[in-house]
């Protein structure tokens, strides 16, 4: 499958998280969340479906996230045996180790458990759904598909809805260690824009905000949404990419994630507004945004891991010490163990009399 996402941090990641394992389960590298947030129908859960490479999100244009889905992606080894079901997910909610690898079988039980505490009419519930995702071709990382902003209640919502939405999605994007995707459609106002509005809130130095444009492929005539991908309209630190999704009519007809990319690509290259800019445009693009995001978090976390190492190494040196003798190399070690088990025989074989001369010299 073709998945944009991780494909340059996975290596770094995998050596640091080499070296770590060395030093114990806890020292492990806390990857940051990546959160989707915008008005309800703007193509937030198209786009989580797109970096992650496979269809499994339910989508349209009504509500359709209506908890919040928590989706840890867990990065497996691939089949020796090259075997392609490689690929499952995991929910929480049902009894533990049921692997679903057919991913649409995954967009149901998403849809059922959405409606089994939300209700069956557009009820939304804060309570999340958590999905794991094991495929040897994604991060370590968890993603969060949130329901959009909406100001009108219909169905069984409460007159406060929009309230409830915004504390909720703001109870995810205000840690320090989520990175918000913004998304705005290109067919509605920017400077209206419930995404940018809400991670302002949340990240007001917009160190972990980027701002993606959806529907590019469906503004308005003779409009388009360079000055926006610029930064001209409304400036933002790491910037702006577009992208074009699957439509609903692509969706109805069951347009796979790898056409819907080439598409993309096309259709890009065929508009003259957007020429030169390349390097944000695309859900290519943007996976490689979110992966140089990624990169700078984890520089910024390695001081920290850095001393956690040391600190690991000196407390290590004091317990040997407290031993009577240090031991670096791995025959002193060896000697140390020895050592261990040798007083654990005598002490054992004192318990035991006549077992002793067995047990000292095994
Ligand atoms: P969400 O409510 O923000 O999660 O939005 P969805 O991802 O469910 O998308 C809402 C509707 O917009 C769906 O019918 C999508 O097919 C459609 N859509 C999303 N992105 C695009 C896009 O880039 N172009 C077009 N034409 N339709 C899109
Ligand atoms: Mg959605």
């Amino acid at each position: 499958a073709a998945v944009p996402l991780g494909s340059s941090v996975i290596p770094i990641i995998n050596k640091l998280q080499d070296i770590f394992a060395q030093l114990g389960s806890q020292s492990t590298i806390a990857l940051p969340q990546v959160a989707v947030v915008g008005s309800q129908s703007s193509g937030k859960s198209s786009v989580l479906e797109a970096l992650v490479g496979r269809d499994f999100l339910p989508r349209g244009n009504d509500i359709c996230t209506r908890r919040p889905l928590v989706l840890q992606l867990v990065q497996t080894k691939p089949r020796s045996d090259g075997g392609s079901d490689d690929e499952w997910g995991e929910f929480l909610h049902l009894p533990s180790g049921k692997r679903i690898y057919d991913f649409s079988e995954i967009r149901r039980e998403i849809e059922a458990e959405t409606n089994r505490l939300s209700g069956e009419n557009k009820g939304v519930s804060d309570n999340p759904i958590r999905l794991k995702i094991c495929s040897p071709n994604v991060l370590d990382i968890s993603l969060v598909d949130l329901p959009g902003i909406t100001k009108v209640p219909v169905g069984d919502q409460p007159s406060d809805i929009e309230a409830r939405i915004r504390t909720m999605i703001l109870s995810y994007i205000k840690k320090p260690n989520c990175l918000i995707l913004a998304v705005t459609p290109a067919n509605s106002d920017l400077t209206n824009s419930d995404a940018l509005q809400i991670a302002g809130n949340a990240d007001p130095d917009g160190n972990r905000t980027i701002g993606v444009i959806t529907k590019l492929d469906i503004m308005d005539r003779g409009t388009d949404a360079r000055k926006h991908l610029l930064g001209k309209t409304i400036p933002l630190r790491l910037g702006y990419v577009g992208v074009v999704n699957r439509s609903q009519e692509d969706i109805l007809m069951n347009r796979s994630i790898k056409d819907a990319l080439i598409a993309e690509e096309k259709f890009f290259l065929s508009r003259p507004a957007y020429s030169g800019l390349s390097d944000r445009l695309g859900v290519p693009q943007l996976a490689k945004k979110l992966n140089q995001v990624l990169v700078q978090h984890i520089k910024a976390l390695l001081p920290n891991l850095k001393s956690r190492i040391s600190n690991a190494l000196f407390a290590t040196a004091k317990e040997y010490e407290s031993y009577g003798e240090i031991k670096e190399s791995r025959a002193g070690q060896g000697a140390l163990l020895l050592n261990f088990l040798t007083k654990y025989c005598e002490a054992y074989s004192s318990t035991l009399e006549g077992n002793s001369k067995e047990m000292s010299t095994s």
